[in-house]
């Protein structure tokens, strides 16, 4: 291995990178610019769509001339769209909440009527009329629920976007859909679910699939630690099967489902977070070098992992524990299938789920993914530990007794950090070794003065609005993350499935789940 050509060829390549943004820049949204927020009376839409394109716009990070249109059902006069604008917005600074209202409109109408859409339109065009000399690029966000995605996108296809049976909107420049998961239940669901999206007029350019986690800072910034440059993190150095003992990805949630049980009863923890956020973080952490950073040469690499990861079999009960809360000790938390909005009370939806993934590639072969996710747990983690060899089993003589394996470990969430824990020795007279981390902090003052990271989903609408599709989940990927789950969620729910086995709220999980951890190798600390 030579360093020196790896460094010019990956520099010489990120410069050439830098090049190609500018035939991306035409893809960017610049100006005028609807951004249509359907479901705009939900909680997503208070809790997430409107604060993360408040944040845009604090930034100066919409385009000029944007106007904000919320859609749904719901009787809203002015005043009550106000405060669903601005719920998520306290603390912010008065004035330039007053600013960001004033972009905002309110349109009520049905998702499934072309009238309601036609009427959108007419509003969209008197706008644009007044305020974009007539042109206008559409950005739809559908914030409701996915029984809704189809029969919209079919609506906007018909009525709102230029096509051949519709000329009267001419003057649109460019229409994205964008769409967060969940995208279908299982691999057929999807696959119908994309089919009948395309087949109303949407081009695969124009479809931007959401998942938030690709948008997590130190999703993003794995590229740029693994292959800008030999390091810890490059693939030749320690992140291969001949280093790596095992990788965990956990994101665990001290609270329970309340108030979703209905939502959630009905997709359970694997399709919630395994099948989709884990793909990401799995792809993104375990992908070989891209030709590039943009355009599809990002996706290619990560379908490639995908492929060579087996359906999970859910026979083999050795690969797997599934669990479901119970009530807290003190009985003060109730259990899963306690709560009101769990209809079913027999319910055998796992609110736990672990299970082990291998790469079945050249230089992942044998390495044990763990993906970890549970709800009402002892704890609020999302992180990805990767679990280093014991240093014998490298090949290493280590020069002091008492030394422990090392760990990579990328925090996901809030405190956004990467660090290296090693070992070193304890200061002083008497010295003896001791655990160290070196740490890599984005949210240091000294790092943000190069940039800020924003919140994941002010991220993916901005990324929508830039045009950058690398950022969003591509057909070929979501079908082959589905091929991988598909069988087993198949299995589990099926009258044979097993029944997941009980944890008490609050606790650390089902018993049995650091036996399954230690028999992988993998030690937690
Ligand atoms: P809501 O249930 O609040 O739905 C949003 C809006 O959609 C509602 O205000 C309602 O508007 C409309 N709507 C709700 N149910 C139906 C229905 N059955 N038929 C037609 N319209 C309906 O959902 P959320 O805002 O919580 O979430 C929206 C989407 O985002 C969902 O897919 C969800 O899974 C996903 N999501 C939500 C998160 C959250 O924190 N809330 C986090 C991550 C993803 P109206 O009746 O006024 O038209």
């Amino acid at each position: 291995f030579n360093v020196s050509s790896f460094d010019k060829k990956y520099l010489s390549d990120m410069s050439a990178n830098d090049n190609k943004k500018d035939s991306k820049a035409q893809r960017e949204i610049k100006e005028k610019c609807f951004i249509v927020v359907f479901g705009a009376s939900g909680d997503l839409a208070k809790k997430m769509t409107f604060p993360s394109l408040f944040q845009l716009f604090k930034l100066d990070l919409l385009p000029s001339k944007t106007k904000i249109i919320g859609y749904a059902r719901s009787d809203m006069d002015n005043d009550k769209f106000m405060e669903q604008v601005a719920g998520g917005l306290e603390g912010e600074d008065e004035k330039k909440v007053e600013e960001f209202k004033k972009l905002a409109k309110y349109v009520r109408g049905a998702y499934d009527e072309d009238e309601a859409f036609q009427n959108l339109e007419n509003e969209l065009q008197t706008i644009a009329g007044d305020e974009f000399d007539g042109e206008s690029h559409r950005l739809y966000y559908l914030a409701v629920p996915p029984s809704q995605f189809t029969s919209l996108a079919q609506m906007l296809a018909k009525n709102n976007k230029p096509n051949s049976d519709n000329k009267a909107n001419t003057k649109t420049l460019s229409s994205r859909l964008v769409i967060e998961k969940p995208f279908g239940k299982d691999s057929e669901s999807c696959q119908k679910m994309m089919k009948d999206i395309a087949e109303a007029g949407w081009e695969q350019k124009e479809i931007y699939r959401v998942d938030h986690f690709a948008a997590i800072e130190t999703i993003k910034q794995l590229p740029y630690l693994i292959f800008a440059q030999p390091s810890p993190f490059s693939p030749h150095s320690l992140l291969n099967k001949n280093h790596v003992q095992a990788v965990m990805i956990e994101l665990k949630e001290s609270f329970g489902c309340e108030g979703r049980g209905g939502y959630f009863d009905e997709f359970g923890i694997v399709r919630d977070v395994l099948q989709n956020h884990f793909m990401q973080v799995m792809t993104m952490l375990a992908m070989d070098r891209p030709d590039s950073l943009d355009g599809d040469e990002l996706r290619d690499e990560k379908v490639k992992v995908l492929k060579s990861i087996a359906a999970v079999d859910p026979k083999d009960e050795s690969s797997y524990i599934l669990g479901q809360y119970t009530k807290s000790k003190d009985g003060k938390k109730p259990g899963y299938t306690e709560d009101e909005s769990v209809e079913n009370k027999e319910s055998k939806t796992a609110t736990y789920a672990e299970m082990v993934l291998k790469i079945d590639n050249e230089r992942w072969q044998g390495v044990p993914w763990i993906l970890k996710s549970a709800k009402a747990i002892e704890e609020d983690i999302m992180r990805v530990i990767v679990h280093l060899k014991p240093h014998e089993d490298s090949g290493f003589t280590p020069l002091y007794e008492g030394t422990k394996p090392s760990a990579l470990v990328f925090e996901l969430f809030e405190t956004k950090k990467v660090y290296f824990s090693i070992n070193s020795r304890k200061p002083g007279f008497v010295g003896g070794p001791t655990r160290s981390k070196v740490v890599l902090d984005w949210d240091s003052e000294e790092a943000q003065k190069e940039g800020k990271s924003l919140d994941p989903y002010a991220v993916v609408i901005g990324e929508a609005i830039r045009g950058r599709e690398e950022n969003f989940v591509r057909e070929d990927e979501l079908y082959e993350a589905w091929r991988i789950f598909t069988p087993f969620l198949k299995h589990i729910e099926s009258e044979a499935g097993p029944k997941p086995e009980p944890y008490e709220y609050g606790s650390e999980g089902p018993e049995g789940f650091k036996k399954f951890e230690e028999k992988l190798g993998y030690q937690a600390g």
